[in-house]
């Protein structure tokens, strides 16, 4: 497990568990040339992910060809296991913005072989995360997220836009594993993903709220 700052007025806190959905906005499961799933495609990543805003890293040797995927996170504040939706949000202590970097020539060489996809999405760094804002702070219905690489805009979405909302995702997860305090839920990427460059500048933002600044080395 590793220990990180999460919030920025807050005490570190260990991050047991990361979850990832996948296809979760329609544009994005289109530039995929995939069906909008019908239940949420879940996915995890190891703690050994995570780095925080101001991180460089680096592409790994075996991939040609890492992809930015900008998508809101969500923190879980409390333990739980077959959490109702109606009761979701109580389980939510802060959210925030951060990357899911993906090895996309090793995904889909792993993906048509019908292998697991984790190495191309659990390595070392493939998880930046900026600071996270308490829930309470925030509107959840009109979050916005945002990315751009070298000045230039590159992904923005809605949460709205979003096909499984996070008091469904946490409901359907928790059937399945007992989420702990410090467990991160990334809620998938909007379209607009592509390939990223030694020297690459990124700039994410949770639109108002929080920012994360990426170098790729
Ligand atoms: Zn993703």
């Amino acid at each position: 497990m590793k220990t990180v700052h999460i919030l920025k007025t807050n005490e570190d806190m260990t991050v047991p568990k990361i979850f990832c959905l996948g296809k979760n906005y329609a544009k994005h499961a289109a530039e995929m040339k995939s069906e909008v799933p019908r239940r949420p495609v879940v996915f995890m990543k190891p703690s050994n992910a995570i780095v925080h805003d101001g991180a460089k890293v680096k592409i790994p040797a075996l991939t040609h060809d890492m992809h930015h995927e900008t998508e809101i996170f969500f923190v879980i504040g409390k333990e739980g296991r077959n959490i109702r939706r109606e009761d979701a949000r109580s389980y939510i202590a802060a959210m925030g913005i951060g990357l899911d970097l993906t090895l996309r020539d090793l995904q889909n060489e792993l993906k048509s072989e019908g292998n697991p996809w984790l190495i191309s999405k659990g390595f070392d760094g493939s998880a930046p995360i900026s600071y996270a804002v308490p829930s309470d702070e925030v509107i959840f219905d009109s979050l916005e997220l945002r990315l751009s690489v070298n000045g230039k805009p590159r992904q923005q979405g809605s949460y709205r836009n979003t096909i499984f909302k996070i008091e469904e995702v946490i409901e359907f997860i928790s059937q399945l594993f007992t989420l702990e305090r410090g467990d991160l839920i990334f809620t998938g990427t909007p379209e607009g993903v592509a390939q990223l460059n030694p020297g690459d500048r990124l700039h994410a933002e949770l639109v108002g709220y929080t920012s994360l600044d990426v170098e790729i080395v």
